[in-house]
């Protein structure tokens, strides 16, 4: 039953865009190669044959098909690769290979995406297009951002929300279909009295945090002025968890592929103001450690990282393998 299915996928997904989703391949005769995401190298010995449907390292004398391919550079079991290849090809797993749980699981990952993705839509229409975005536009100009470099990054303005303080839930609930369970399961609302929802981002400049592939899993709010907390994440959900995320991810990895490095900074506006200064290999921990499982990540893309964190110890910079 599951080899009906790996089948299906392989007849449906081409191996040349499914490595292609994970680093940048290039054109060599009849192939194409890159560096290898698995090993150390200055010259691609990582190839890929649309013939064979097969990838090969020289380096790592390792090779193998999609599967064995999205096993590895995800971590991931067979299972697992399974079900994430299933749903790129569109392909339905049968109902004993997935739980009803794995299954209700996975449509609230999807749903929860899904209401991430309008809603930073909406954040980022609030900040350009209305009066209520103002303020932070204006805090965006005095931190030397331009509206190019801030599109690139989606980052947003959620609008103090008005009497009922559920502008987003109120734009969700209209105009995307959500339900008010679906809205507080994404992190962007909670239940308030008299069964009203209220926006958990209230009058504040919104930084969308998105996976590697560029989904929008959580965001990171910072107040303006004096408004406490100065920074307020989403909490936890079914795609975000904050000790693996990592801000910038999916536009540093092109350049951290290239330069083997990754440069780990505290803050949003760090890794704005390093994307400024043409340092683009470079991610937000959201925090003073670099966690194992963002260390994890980051091993995928580069062979080392350099902590660029300011603060208590000024400047302080420790290297360390990835
Ligand atoms: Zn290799």
């Amino acid at each position: 039953m599951a080899r009906d299915a790996v089948a299906e996928i392989k007849a449906r997904l081409d191996i040349v865009d499914v490595v292609g989703g994970y680093v940048t391949l290039q054109r060599a005769g009849r192939g194409h190669r890159t560096l290898c995401p698995f090993h150390s190298e200055k010259t691609p010995s990582f190839n890929v044959s649309q013939d064979k449907q097969a990838w090969y390292c020289f380096g790592c004398q390792e090779g193998g098909d999609m599967f064995t391919f999205v096993q590895k550079v995800e971590h991931a079991d067979f299972r697992a690769a399974l079900e994430m290849l299933a749903e790129k090809a569109g392909v339905e797993l049968e109902a004993e290979a997935q739980s009803g749980e794995r299954r209700g699981a996975a449509r609230r990952r999807k749903r929860t995406l899904e209401i991430n993705a309008r809603a930073a839509a909406f954040f980022e229409h609030v900040l350009w297009s209305s009066p209520a975005g103002e303020d932070g536009r204006t805090l965006l100009a005095a931190r030397g951002v331009d509206e190019g470099r801030a599109r690139t990054f989606g980052i947003g303005f959620a609008p103090a929300g008005g009497g009922g303080e559920d502008a987003l839930s109120r734009y969700l609930k209209e105009r995307a279909g959500a339900t008010a369970d679906e809205i507080v399961d994404a992190g962007v609302a909670h239940h308030a009295r008299g069964g009203r929802l209220r926006d958990r981002f209230r009058h504040r400049l919104v930084f969308p945090i998105r996976e590697e592939r560029g989904e929008v899993i959580a965001f990171g709010a910072r107040a303006l002025g004096d408004d406490v907390p100065k920074y307020l994440n989403s909490p936890e959900t079914s795609v975000y968890h904050k000790g693996s995320a990592l801000f910038g991810i999916d536009l540093a990895r092109a350049a951290m592929h290239d330069r083997r490095v990754a440069l780990i900074v505290e803050g949003y506006f760090d890794v704005m103001a390093a994307h400024v200064a043409g340092v683009p290999n470079v991610v937000a921990s959201s925090g003073t450690a670099l966690t194992r499982e963002q260390a994890k990540v980051l091993s995928r893309h580069a062979d080392s990282v350099v902590l660029c964190f300011d603060g208590d110890e000024a400047g302080r910079a420790a290297a360390s393998r990835a």
